[in-house]
């Protein structure tokens, strides 16, 4: 489907209407989505009512309608909407209704946006690649032998395959940037505060935030600026110019922490950055290098601090108070049947991991650490801000892997090197494609003789707390415009 901005420009000039969009949608879903499996659900009914609406009010008032109003929207299933099913990726919520609206969805109803479905996730927003859905993986549009990423990955293959211009999802520790890179869209976490977290279901409170997965950093912005801002349901949420130091620029300086990226990442993605590096000098802004060491510990700061909220956010799964529930002898057997039936297994995992980091004797050595390094590498990343305005970082380390390829928890959970450290700062961050790399059927790099498949890889702008403005501004001057 064509970019938000394209799509507005055509409804005010009536060359093309939301309920021609709003069928569109549905018919690329009716025709890719039984392979591709990037949603969970589809609100067809609502949505041409909706569609008719939109239609009509913009033969009336033309430009003078909301900024997204007819445009059909995907969200991912953690994100509430009243009356409708809200899973999480869930089998302990399989059948479980929203009863309020989240914030973020609200917004984009005020907008004029339509919601045409939910979208798939790795079980309460858990893994990097959609396989712990307990409703089964989506596949990768641009090669369906690969994952689309995750835990986002169900709304990445929702835009990739057409079926909508954008959708929503949400970043614990890359679940937008690393799908979005993998998928070739551009996917954007913001400044933790800027988006209401009222009515996303939690995973880790400290680090969640919702964002938009598009083709454009301007269709992004537009997203994002529908949905942030302060709510009174998430006292963490901040107002826009929280942040007023942070400036726009005709060209930027760009750190990039080169110690950092040198292990693990495979030679063509490299070769990818590089390239971008160059078309960043070549649009005149000024690259240095920089040095982030805590960065490293990025990963095991974050599988500390986030199993220890994943834990205490998901007590409130207990068979009583939400969705399934299995009968007990007491209420403590109620409790144990639910949870051991309705979570898997790597919702377990970190559970388990959580409640012992928080555990008496092993938080100061753990969770009170994992807590320290973060504030650390808040500071270290401060200091880096005082010399560049933005830092550069890949994505991923390696493109969209094949199904199955990461079985083993600890490789999964090193795709997100780059990703968590923005997340345990608060920072905003920006992924957008950069290129791509050829992998054969063995999941190699293409060799002279084999053929292959070219898979998108992206690159990450960071900014400081409240540089959202600024990495759209170099986004669109990188993406948007070439
Ligand atoms: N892949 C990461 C994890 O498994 C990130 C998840 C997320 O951002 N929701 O925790």
């Amino acid at each position: 489907m064509e970019t938000i901005a394209t799509l507005r420009r055509k409804f005010i000039d009536g060359s093309y209407t939301p309920l021609q969009a709003v069928e569109d949608a549905f018919a690329v879903i009716a025709q890719k989505d039984g392979e591709i499996h990037a949603f969970l659900d589809t609100y067809r009914e609502d949505a041409l009512v909706q569609a008719k609406d939109a239609t009509k009010r913009y033969a009336e008032q033309g430009s003078d309608t909301p900024p997204l109003l007819g445009v059909p929207i995907a969200l991912k299933n953690n994100i509430l909407v009243k009356g409708k099913r809200a899973t999480g990726g869930s089998k302990i919520l399989e059948h479980y209704t929203a009863t309020y609206d989240a914030t973020v969805v609200r917004k984009l109803q005020e907008a004029g946006a339509i919601i045409v479905g939910a979208t798939n996730l790795d079980e309460f927003a858990m893994g990097g690649s959609t396989e712990n859905s307990a409703f089964g993986p989506t596949k990768n549009p641009v090669d369906t032998t690969r994952v689309p990423g995750g835990s986002s990955g169900g709304s990445a293959a929702a835009v990739a395959m057409g079926a909508v211009p954008a959708a929503l999802g949400t970043d614990t520790g890359g679940s937008i940037r690393q799908p979005a890179s993998y998928c070739g869209l551009v996917g954007y976490k913001p400044t933790y505060g800027a988006v209401s977290r009222s009515g996303l279901m939690a995973m880790g409170s400290s680090l969640d935030q919702a964002g938009p997965f598009a083709h454009t950093v301007s269709d992004a912005q537009l997203l994002h600026t529908v949905i942030a801002g302060r709510d009174p349901l998430d006292s963490t949420t901040i107002d826009e110019d929280t942040y007023p130091e942070v400036t726009l620029k005709e060209t930027y300086t760009i750190g990039i922490p080169r110690d950092f990226i040198q292990e693990g990442v495979d030679e063509d993605v490299l070769e990818v950055f590089e390239e971008h590096v160059s078309a960043l000098k070549a649009a005149g802004h000024t690259v240095r290098d920089v040095s982030l060491p805590l960065f490293e510990k990025g990963l095991a700061a974050y599988y500390v601090v986030m199993p220890a909220e994943v834990s205490s956010n998901l007590a409130r799964y207990d068979g009583i108070r939400y969705g399934l529930s299995v009968e007990g002898d007491t209420l403590l057997d109620v409790y144990q049947k639910t949870r051991a039936v309705g979570f898997g297994e790597e919702v377990k995992r970190r559970i388990l991991l959580g409640t012992y980091v928080l555990s008496a004797g092993y938080y100061d050595a753990y969770y009170g650490k994992a807590e320290a390094a973060r504030e650390l590498m808040r500071q270290e990343l401060s200091d880096v801000f005082r010399i560049v305005d933005i830092v550069l970082l890949p994505t991923t380390p390696t493109p969209a892997f094949p199904f199955g390829a990461q079985s083993d928890p600890l490789s999964m959970y090193k795709q997100d090197i780059f990703t968590v450290p923005v997340n345990l700062t608060g920072v905003p961050a920006l992924s957008i494609p950069a290129g791509t790399v050829c992998r054969d059927a063995t999941n190699k790099p293409c060799g002279e003789q084999s053929q292959g498949t070219q898979l998108p890889v992206g690159v990450q702008y960071i900014a400081p707390h409240g540089g959202d403005t600024r990495l759209f501004d170099l986004g669109k001057k990188m993406h948007d415009q070439v």
